[in-house]
């Protein structure tokens, strides 16, 4: 049983001038919601930590956690394949989240230089299974490591981003690896998260004003269509229902 939190100082403040585009009272509560979806992994699935890959949703989840001063740390992967633009929202972030600090992990040297030494720098777009493989190395092993001795994780999942989210829940057991998920934004639209963003002036990646809505990769990420799936520009060569990078893998939902 989840209880509001009292944390976010500019609640009401939203209320009064959320985009014309999104009921203010619905993102009220949504706002809401996702925080105390934040407290109750802070206080009861502790030690929890946010994973903030610096796209719009990780970006409302800093800011909701920076605002509220939940006791959560944060950290990001570096894959070393990153936008420039990625890289500089990265730095930015250090004086707008003052109060947070933002550990970075990386992917371990060794197994990158085996890979390239393999596959090539590029070996990614030669099959699924080198471009899991490269997920793998750059994203998934960093993680593990970011994600020691955490009891609970706090994601950006949207379901409407994908044909893989579609299931996902607002705290589901991650079988992979061995701790709760907590998605605050589950339930959130892009328009819910874009009012966020205007309202509470929010540092972005400039990369969505030229139309990327997910952002991971250089290589392995692209524009989309206005018409097309969020998600789309990820690994855009293969069929949608592979395109996770595996460290968001479809399982059954939980509680
Ligand atoms: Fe490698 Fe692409 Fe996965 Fe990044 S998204 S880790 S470059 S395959």
């Amino acid at each position: 049983m989840f209880q509001a939190s009292p944390h976010h100082p500019n609640r009401s403040m939203f209320a009064m001038s959320a985009s014309p585009a999104v009921a203010a009272r619905d993102l009220d509560d949504l706002i809401a919601a996702a925080e105390a979806l934040i407290d109750h992994a802070s206080r009861d699935l502790a030690p929890a930590t946010l994973a903030c890959s610096f796209g719009a949703e990780d970006i409302v989840l800093l800011d909701l956690v920076a605002r509220g001063g939940f006791p959560v740390s944060v950290f990001t992967l570096d894959t070393g394949r990153l936008h420039q633009e990625t890289y500089d929202l990265m730095q930015s972030a250090r004086s707008h989240f003052r109060n947070v600090r933002i550990e970075t992990y990386f992917p371990d040297a060794t197994s990158v230089e085996s890979y390239v030494r393999d596959h090539g720098i590029n070996g990614f777009y030669d099959s699924v299974q080198l471009r899991e493989r490269c997920c793998a190395v750059r994203k998934l092993e960093p993680l593990k490591r970011a994600l020691a001795g955490k009891r609970s994780w706090i994601t950006g999942l949207r379901r409407e981003q994908s044909v893989t989210r579609r299931v996902t829940a607002p705290v589901e057991w991650d079988q992979a690896n061995g701790l709760d998920k907590v998605s605050p934004l589950a339930e959130w639209s892009n328009d819910d998260v874009w009012a966020y963003i205007r309202h509470f002036d929010v540092p972005t990646n400039a990369l969505h004003r030229r139309g990327f809505p997910s952002i991971g990769c250089a290589p392995c990420t692209r524009a989309v269509e206005p018409h097309e799936d969020p998600r789309a520009g990820r690994w855009w060569w293969e069929n949608a229902d592979t395109r996770e990078c595996g460290l968001h893998p479809k399982h059954k939902t939980g509680a």
